[in-house]
Order: structure tokens, then sequence, then C-alpha cells
């Protein structure tokens, strides 16, 4: 079955990266939602929102909010 595109496999936050703007949970509050400090923690690993995830990741400042796809391929070997 190919994968739907609005599938979404995890979602992952680099802080290292995050400032702590707070725009993902703006644009994505039914998956994350900001801590005590301002910055945000995921509220469910599989999106419950696909659409308004990746939307929150491609606004991020920083790009600190990942979005993974199941239908990323798996790295592999290359034996050819
Ligand atoms: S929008 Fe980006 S920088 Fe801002 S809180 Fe969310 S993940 Fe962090």
């Amino acid at each position: 079955m190919k994968p739907n595109s609005d599938d979404v496999d995890r979602l992952e936050i680099n802080m290292i990266a995050c400032e702590g703007v707070g725009l993902c949970v703006h644009l994505a509050p039914s998956d994350i939602v900001l801590d005590h400090w301002g910055y945000p923690i995921i509220l469910n690993e599989r999106a419950a929102s696909p659409k308004q995830v990746k939307r929150a990741a491609a606004a991020c400042p920083h790009r600190a909010l990942i979005v993974h796809r199941v239908d990323q391929p798996a790295s592999t070997p290359d034996h050819s």
C-alpha cells in the first residue's frame, strides 16, 4: 500500500536549535503545547493533525521542528 502523503511517522524537536518562539504551538495546537519556559512539548509523536504539523515545521524560523514521514525510505547499503 502506498503511504498517504499526510502520513506522519514521528515528530521531533531539535532543542538545540529551538529558540522557544512558540509559532509551532499556534499552528499545530492539537499536537504541540508550550512548557512553563515557553518551549514546545510534543503531545502526539504520531501527529493527530499532520497538515498542521507540516505547516508548523515549514514555518519554524529555526527549522527545529522535524517531521519524519513513514514513506521516507530507510537508508540501505548500496551493493551494486
Ligand atoms: S516554532 Fe520552532 S523555534 Fe519556535 S518553539 Fe516551535 S520548534 Fe521552537
